[in-house]
Parts: C-alpha cells; sequence; structure tokens
C-alpha cells in the first residue's frame, strides 16, 4: 500500500498527542500531572447544556444548512456587530466543526500550489500543516522575546512576496499568551492594505485576557482592510466547549460560499443540536466567561512566580489565553527531549515548543486546578534542578 505523498509532508499534531499520552497515563493510574491541552478544566455552563439538551429532546436531530443553523449564523453576526466592531450578515458566516476546522474550510478555499502564507512563529501547531496539505507553502517568520512574541510591520512586509495569499495573525496567542496592543495591530493592517494579500485574524483566545489589556480585530481598521479579513473564532476557549465542536468563520461572501462548499462535501453541517448551545451561549448572561476568566488570572499570577523562580527559567508574562512559554535555553536541553525526561521521571505533560517552531521554549497551559499547578511546579522546578 503505498499512502498519498502529502501524508509524509505533514506532521501528527503533538498538542493532541501528549494530551493523549497523558490521559492515558493517569488511565493506568500513574499520577501525572498534565499541563498539555489547551482546554479549561471547568464543565460547560449549566444554561449552555440545558438548550443543547432541549434541542435534542425537540428532535432537532437532522442535517442542517451546511453553513450552519440560521439562527446561529444570525446571533454570531449579532456578536461580530456589537462585541467586536465587525460588520457582519448572517451570509458572511459559517459555522463550523471547531476552530480549527474554521480554518482548515478557509486554507482549503483559498490556497493552492505557488500560494505562499505567511505565518509568524511561534505559531499555533495546526497552521503550517493545513498550508502544507492545501498544497501552499508556509513561509514562517521567527519572532522572540525582544518583540514580545509578536510580529514587526517590518518583518511583514519584508516576508509578503508576488506568491503571498495569506497572513496568519493570532492574538491573543497560542502559545506565548502575547496579545497585540491596538497600535501594533494598526501598523499590521496598513502594511496589509498595501498589497494584494488576506488577513485571518485567529481570535479564539479574545476573552481570555488580563489586567485590561485590550483585544481588538484587524478588521476594524477601516473599510479596506475589513474587506481583507477573514475572522476564525470559536465557543470552545471562552465557554468551555471544547469537545463541543463549534467554530465559526466571518468574511465576504465569496469566501465563506467557498468554505460552505468545502464543508458540504466533507462534514457537512455541524451536529444540529450542538448549534442549539451555542446560540445560548451568545444569547445568555456572559458571566461564565468572567467567572473562568478570573480564575485563569489567579493561576496566572501563581504560576508565573513559579517559573520565575526556578534557576534556569525565564517567562515573559503573558496577557491572555491560559499558556506560559518558558525558555528552557539554559538547561541545554532541547524541547522534545526536555519534555520527554520531565514526563518519565516527574509524570508532568507539557508539549514542546518545537511543535510551535520554537525549539527553546515549552509551552504550560495553566488551564487546570490550583492544586495540580502547585504540583506540577515543584515537580518541574526538581527536574530543572536536576538537569
Ligand atoms: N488548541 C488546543 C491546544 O493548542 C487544543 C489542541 C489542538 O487542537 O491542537 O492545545
Amino acid at each position: 500500500m503505498k499512502l498519498a505523498g502529502r501524508v509524509s509532508q505533514v506532521k501528527p499534531s503533538l498538542t493532541l498527542a501528549i494530551s493523549a499520552k497523558a490521559l492515558a497515563m493517569k488511565a493506568e493510574g500513574i499520577d501525572v500531572c498534565s499541563f498539555s491541552a489547551g482546554e479549561p478544566d471547568f464543565d460547560t455552563p449549566a444554561h449552555i447544556k440545558a438548550a443543547a439538551q432541549k434541542a435534542l429532546d425537540e428532535n432537532k436531530t437532522k442535517y442542517g444548512p451546511e453553513a450552519g443553523e440560521p439562527k446561529l449564523r444570525e446571533a454570531i453576526a449579532r456578536k461580530l456587530k456589537t462585541s467586536n466592531g465587525l460588520d457582519y450578515k448572517a451570509e458572511n458566516v459559517i459555522v463550523t466543526n471547531g476552530g480549527k476546522h474554521s480554518l482548515f474550510n478557509l486554507i482549503l478555499a483559498l490556497i493552492e500550489s505557488g500560494d505562499e502564507v505567511i505565518i509568524p512563529a511561534p505559531y499555533w501547531v495546526s497552521y503550517p500543516e493545513m498550508v502544507t496539505i492545501a498544497g501552499g507553502k508556509p513561509v514562517i517568520v521567527n519572532t522572540d522575546a525582544s518583540t514580545g512574541y509578536k510580529i514587526t510591520p517590518e518583518q511583514l512586509r519584508k516576508s509578503i512576496t508576488s506568491q503571498t495569499k495569506l497572513f496568519v495573525l493570532n492574538s491573543p496567542s497560542n502559545p506565548t499568551g502575547m496579545v497585540y496592543t491596538p497600535d501594533e495591530i494598526q501598523a499590521l493592517a496598513e502594511v496589509v492594505v498595501d498589497t494584494d494579500i488576506l488577513v485571518v485574524s485567529d481570535e479564539i483566545y479574545e476573552k481570555i485576557i488580563y489586567d485590561g489589556v485590550k483585544q481588538v480585530s484587524i478588521g476594524t481598521f477601516g473599510e479596506e482592510i475589513f474587506a481583507r479579513t477573514i475572522i476564525s473564532n470559536g465557543f470552545a476557549k471562552g465557554y468551555s466547549m471544547t469537545g463541543w465542536r463549534i467554530g465559526y468563520l466571518a468574511g465576504s461572501k465569496e469566501i465563506i460560499k467557498a468554505a460552505s462548499t468545502m464543508q458540504g462535501h466533507s462534514t457537512s453541517n455541524v451536529c444540529t443540536f450542538a448549534q442549539y448551545g451555542a446560540i445560548a451561549a451568545l444569547e445568555g448572561s456572559q458571566d461564565c466567561i468572567e467567572e473562568m476568566r478570573q480564575a485563569f488570572a489567579q493561576r496566572r499570577e501563581v504560576m508565573l512566580a513559579r517559573l520565575n523562580a526556578i534557576p534556569g527559567l525565564s517567562c515573559p508574562k503573558p496577557d491572555g489565553a491560559f499558556y506560559m512559554f518558558p525558555d528552557i535555553s539554559k538547561t541545554k536541553l532541547k524541547s522534545l527531549e526536555f519534555c520527554s525526561a520531565l514526563l518519565e521521571k516527574e509524570q508532568v505533560a507539557v508539549i514542546p515548543g518545537i511543535a510551535f517552531g520554537a525549539d527553546d521554549n515549552i509551552r504550560i497551559s495553566y488551564a487546570t486546578d490550583m492544586a495540580t499547578i502547585e504540583k506540577g511546579m515543584d515537580r518541574l522546578e526538581r527536574f530543572v534542578r536536576s538537569c
């Protein structure tokens, strides 16, 4: 048997693989501290579950429109207008099987052989792989702690060629947790509008920000950039709905139609009754988000203090998301080696930075309870001291 060539060009998702390994070790009775998956440890809020249960009882169990339940598309368009200042209508929105799938549909609809996609590193693990699957070329632009792991307008300008089709912007960022300021976003928008390229803004962590920092969407800086922007978002992180697999894409009618065609031939619609939970999430009280955000904020303080007290590690304070991204280079270990040894010796699961294009770092999720954080940091400290 010969597999398709694209399989050998794509690496399996390390975030999913390590999370699965940690879960399997737990199932064997091993006392693992897992900081691997970016997954809130809270239950989905009760009113969201009740709405999906009601939809199930009402037999909303059939195929639906491929682009999503009309009521949900309308609710998303309303949210984008009122909360984000983005003037979309329901026809500009497609509901997808998670945020990841929204990006996959978009990249399949836009990218073909010869197209370049600019991806600042550290990047979320799946961006370059999706571009490769579509036959395009990921153009990785390295950033470091000196610019807060943010791409500068000069870097963006220099990376654009006649082949560039798309720029991937992710703020708050997975894996670094950094958030671009409004001025920084505006400066990037000015570079984009001088060219023919499009920008996809992955805003999945928009609700998880700290210390009064403001998240703004690149699409809000004028009509020209709005026309070149596609928004990717979802319900997983803000509403603790990771397993529900509901995300969305918003953009021009032409792009949304193309993404719907891709979806129509792959997954059809998103689980019908689950979409009613998503409607309740948007239309119900938003207090649940704030409760979770406050818990993440406390954990962020504790984990950051613990990490920076470990000789040999250094970690900038993230403004958003729920990840720490410390530099481990002083241990002289590469990230995979570091993470394998940490899991084996101390039963602590974290993600090697190499998955995100940064081999001198590791990613630690603090979307977990405080007791696990304290125990895990004790173990991490013992491990680093022994290196
Ligand atoms: N986005 C989450 C993470 O980075 C979930 C895993 C995944 O989809 O890669 O951990």
